[in-house]
């Protein structure tokens, strides 16, 4: 029977690995577990290694609804998958209904990075606010919005693309196609290239002395800049005057006053926080700077999953 207390199933797939966990209404992880996707043998093999995850994860306890996180364009509503960049076979794919008929449970549906602030307003750094903003700062830069405690989705479910706010025309070429987003800059992708561009390196065409850099990942440059290199800090600071510039934008257009940073590149938020302040003392216009709060996301890999849960909860989340 379905109490209060009755726990859920959260899932967050990956293109590598599918992660799922049994949750606790009021937020507690009582088992995980993790399958590899089988991009490569297709929907029916994807839908078996889910329903078999889920049903691994009840075991022999009563579980009252599963929530799933996928990557892409989801509408939400009808549990579709319009397209996920992790699986390419994917186009307008029914993934609630087909495997909540597999499951005979209720299965909801977001957009992962939704759910990532989802989880972060519920159990993480965004606690007790109505309005959040949460920028992922990955391999590119994603987004979630919470407004009035609700995912955002806007008119087609494609709302948070917060990556692709430009801040430069002229700057580096995002991986969209266009140039100077804020992920050119303020993602792993734009972090390595703007260092490798910082040593004239050209990874085509590497010369010996250059595998040093080719090596350095966003850690270890922020590193680098910890220890005062020049070149390093640089970088960082292109990063979070980029990111400073997004941030006004997005407070400027909603208002929100809690601004969370998540993803491995806030693993440097030290060294982003001064720069991202500096813009907003300078760009803000109505709007006191000292009243945002910015702060590093709380849960890290976690986030994904308990936003899941929180969706499959519904109203009676803890
Ligand atoms: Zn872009």
């Amino acid at each position: 029977m379905v109490q209060r207390r009755t726990p859920v199933v959260a899932v967050d797939i990956g293109g590598t690995s599918i992660k799922g966990a049994r949750v606790a209404p009021d937020g507690r992880i009582l088992a995980r577990a993790r399958v590899a996707t089988p991009v490569a043998e297709g929907t029916e093999a994807i839908l078996e290694a889910l329903a078999r995850l889920c049903r691994s994860l009840a075991g022999r306890h009563p579980v009252r609804a599963v929530g799933l996180g996928v990557p892409g364009a989801i509408a939400p509503r009808r549990g579709l998958v319009h397209a996920s960049p992790n699986v390419p076979c994917w186009h307008d794919e029914p993934l609630g209904p087909r495997l909540a008929r597999r499951l005979g449970l209720h299965v909801t549906l977001d957009n992962d990075a939704n759910l990532h602030a989802l989880g972060e307003h519920w159990r993480g750094a965004g606690r007790g606010v109505r309005n959040l903003l949460l920028a992922t700062l990955g391999t590119g830069v994603g987004g979630g919005l919470i407004l009035g405690g609700r995912v955002w989705h806007g008119d087609t479910g494609r709302a948070g693309e917060l990556g692709h706010t430009v801040v430069d025309p002229a700057g580096p070429v995002c991986g969209c196609g266009a140039r100077g987003c804020v992920e050119a800059y303020a993602s792993a992708t734009g972090i390595v290239g703007a260092w490798r561009r910082a040593w004239s390196v050209d990874p085509a065409r590497p010369r010996p002395r250059d595998r040093r850099i080719l090596a350095d990942t966003p850690r270890t440059i922020a590193d680098r800049a910890r220890r005062g290199d020049a070149r390093a800090r640089a970088v960082y600071a292109a990063a979070g005057r980029a990111l400073g510039l997004a941030v006004a934008d997005w407070i400027q257009i909603l208002d929100v006053r809690t601004i969370l940073l998540g993803g491995g590149v806030a693993g440097a938020f030290d060294l982003l926080e001064p720069l991202v302040r500096d813009e907003l003392e300078r760009r803000l216009f109505g709007v006191t700077p000292g009243t945002i709060r910015l702060e590093r996301a709380a849960l890290g890999d976690d986030a994904g999953i308990l936003g899941a849960a929180r969706l499959a909860l519904g109203r009676d989340a803890g």
